[in-house]
């Protein structure tokens, strides 16, 4: 193989599979360096099968409805393993178009581990690869803290593994993969407990919606045990963990336990410093808003970075890097501000801009906080309830709005109209001069007063 390429890209995941066949339709020659499955965590242990999960949950929840709507039905169960098997397919399928995908645009798959040599050169299983303009696009796994029986644990990637749903389950974490796998799991009917740090889900999210969620998770019987942390995992003669938690209290009976307290970057293997590529404290590839890291020819984009870390975020970052390398638009970049983003939790959020603390930290006295709580119309008729509540932030006197936040059901769907208008500067005005479409949730959120 002649190993001379235009654009080597590190990572078949979202942001690099994106770079490498925008380059190559600029006519790049292109090389991908993968050492797993083509589509990275997204596909493979991420968003993709969450969204699975999270829908037959959804469909459990509906199905609970139904008679209330006037179904006469009869649920003989839910069997994990048909899903998981249909899942793992649906998976297998979208790593095949990958691949085709890839070597449809004429990129060169490489798989293996890439590792630099130098500034322009990586090695791959002993062969050397050479580049001007090398991408390092390697995501992050999930982070397990040296605790003792941790091996026991699992964390999102194990989630996806399981065989069987589990009765009960303890998922320490406050991140959003740790509320959307608990809604999930007790959606399909595990007992589920959630073991956090602090005392609050979602830090860093506009506060009234964690409030919402942590207050309905508990309505629904997730239970919390709050300012605590697990310092050891044991086995049991039946199989079972035991946890230990840092107030000497016990869970015991314990058929999973997920840990998901965040994630490190893929940055520590890739020999780096033989390169000079400067590490945040964190070990997040440092990189300017062009993605350009601290070496010359060296990018990275996506989760490596610790920037946003999501899925579109890795794509567009990608995309505009190789728009501004092959394809002769000097000055494209990713603005990272106003991006949207959904949790997929029960019942899920979407929320792009500011939370009204952040709001009030950066603009003071300057901002106004529009809102609202009720119960969508589809509850109105069922026993089972589930709260829905949106919150406008706007800035100034023309009200410019900064913040746009739901939960509720299809705010997953609700929010990526909305974040167009936030995107483009809307003010509170174009919200009231918009008519409403009756009845849906959406509708509140341009009759706020
Ligand atoms: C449980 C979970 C749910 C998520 N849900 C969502 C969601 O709903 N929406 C959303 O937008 N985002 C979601 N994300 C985040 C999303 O998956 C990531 O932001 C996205 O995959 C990042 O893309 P990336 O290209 O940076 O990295 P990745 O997609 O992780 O790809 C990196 C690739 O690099 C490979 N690699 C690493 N090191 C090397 C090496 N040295 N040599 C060769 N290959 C290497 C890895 O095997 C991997 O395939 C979720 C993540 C998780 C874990």
């Amino acid at each position: 193989m002649n190993n001379k390429f235009d654009f080597i890209v590190i990572g078949g995941g979202s942001g690099g599979i994106a770079a490498a066949r925008r380059a190559s339709e600029y006519g790049a020659k292109c090389a991908l360096i993968e050492n797993n499955k083509l589509g990275g965590t997204c596909v493979n242990v991420g968003c993709v099968p969450k969204k699975v999960m999270w829908t037959a949950s959804r469909i459990g929840e509906m199905l609970h409805d139904a008679p209330d709507y006037g179904f006469s039905i009869k649920i003989n169960g839910f069997n994990w393993a048909d899903i998981k098997k249909s899942r793992d397919e649906y998976i297998s399928r979208l790593n095949g178009i990958y691949d085709a995908n890839l070597s449809g645009a004429g990129v060169t798959s490489v798989p293996g581990t890439a590792a630099f040599e130098s500034q322009h050169v990586v090695t791959v299983n002993g062969n050397k690869f050479e580049a001007p303009h090398i991408l390092i696009a390697t995501g992050s796994r999930p982070f397990v803290p040296g605790i003792p029986g941790s091996e026991l644990a699992i964390t999102s990637d194990g989630f996806f593994e399981m065989e069987r749903l589990p009765q009960k389950v303890v998922i320490t974490g406050a991140g959003y993969i740790a509320a959307e796998l608990a809604g999930m799991l007790h959606g399909l009917g595990s007992k589920v407990i959630m073991v956090l740090r602090k005392d609050q889900l979602l830090r860093g999210f506009d506060s009234s919606l964690t409030s919402v969620l942590m207050s309905e998770m508990k309505r629904v019987g997730v239970e919390f045990r709050l300012r605590t942390s697990v310092t050891s995992i044991k086995q049991d003669p039946d199989s079972k963990l035991s946890l230990t938690l840092t107030d000497d209290a016990s869970i015991d009976s314990v058929d999973e336990y997920i840990i998901a307290i965040g994630r490190k970057p893929n940055s520590d293997s890739l020999n780096l410093d033989a390169v000079g590529v400067e590490l945040t404290s964190r070990g997040h590839i440092d990189t300017d808003r062009f993605q350009n890291t601290s070496a010359e020819g060296v990018y990275a984009v996506g989760d490596v970075t610790g920037r946003a870390p999501l899925t579109p975020v890795a794509i567009a970052a990608g995309r505009r890097l190789s728009d501004r390398l092959f394809g002769g638009k000097i000055n494209s970049y990713l603005n990272y501000e106003n991006i949207p983003t959904v949790v997929f939790s029960h019942p899920p959020i979407g929320t792009v801009g500011l939370g009204e603390d952040a709001a009030r930290m950066k603009y003071g006295d300057s901002v106004n906080v529009y809102s609202s709580q009720f119960k969508n119309m589809y509850y109105q008729v069922t026993e089972r309830t589930s709260p829905t509540f949106l919150k406008l932030i706007t800035v100034g006197e023309e009200e410019k709005v900064v913040g746009c936040h739901i939960i509720g059901d299809f705010a997953d769907e609700i929010i990526q109209g909305f974040s167009v208008a936030v995107k483009m500067g809307a003010c509170k005005r174009d919200f009231d001069n918009t008519v409403a479409i009756h009845p849906t949730a959406a509708e509140e959120m341009v009759t706020l007063r």
